[in-house]
């Protein structure tokens, strides 16, 4: 039977309320409102960004269309113009030359009309690439600065609750200099393996360990016990003290 100064067998109880606010602030740090916010828009503003790359690849790739599609109806517009003159020059008589050159001009005309049409369509997709970046860029604004301030707030949020953390650990440390230092070892133990509670009030009927019903002799063994012996849950091994 082990038995400690009962003053300092009660403070076991201190040091578990301790314990459980530390462990409800490292619950409450994990399962920020605020965090979950920040993440939903981080994983927002990634995905903008991803889509930015991608619109700039696109919008880069029209330009390059534009540029072929403007230099074919430059090719086809000069030599238009090279058959157009030799045409109308008067240099060719023979009448099958000529006939076969004013076939190459309407051909070449019809090229034209089509590689114009053909530009102006892809003019077109550049500028749908151009308003698809535009309208991707406003949105990753928008996100930018609301994660900004997301990050912000979880910065205030978590520094607050921080200083209450540290705060419980310090008084938590100062308490634990009145724990025999036997206790206080048995009672970490238990702790660890019990899911955060390693002491409990048996005065409840209860045990907050493993939550099972004492019986009425296990009360009355409890009750009868000296002050500051060393009771146990059968259960689960959490130190149970009278208060
Ligand atoms: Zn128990």
């Amino acid at each position: 039977m082990t038995t400690f100064d009962p003053w300092a067998y009660l403070r076991i109880l201190d040091i578990q309320a301790f314990d459980t606010a530390l462990d409800q602030i490292a619950h409450k740090l994990k399962n920020l409102p605020e965090i979950i916010e920040a993440e939903k828009l981080r994983a927002q503003f990634e995905q903008l960004k991803y889509r930015e790359v991608a619109g700039i690849t696109e919008v880069a790739d029209r330009e390059l269309d534009v540029r072929k599609a403007e230099s074919d109806v430059d090719q086809v517009r000069m030599r238009l113009e090279k058959d157009s003159q030799l045409l109308n020059s008067g240099s060719i008589s023979d009448s099958k030359q000529l006939t076969e050159l004013q076939h190459e001009v309407d051909s070449l005309k019809r090229r034209q009309n089509l590689l114009e049409d053909e530009e102006i369509s892809i003019l077109q997709q550049l500028e749908d690439a151009q308003k698809n970046l535009d309208s991707i860029r406003v949105e990753l604004a928008r996100v930018t600065q609301e994660l900004q301030k997301a990050d912000e707030l979880v910065t205030i949020r978590v520094a607050n609750i921080e200083s209450e953390r540290e705060k419980i650990a310090s008084e938590r440390i100062a308490e634990s200099k009145s724990v025999p230092e036997e206790l206080l070892k048995l009672y970490e133990k238990v702790r660890t393996d019990n899911r955060g509670i390693g002491a409990s009030r048996f005065s409840t009927g209860q045990c907050e360990g493993c939550r099972i019903q004492f019986s009425n002799a296990d009360l009355n063994k409890f009750k009868n016990a000296a002050d500051g012996e060393l009771l146990r849950c059968e259960e689960c091994r959490a130190i149970l003290v009278k208060s």
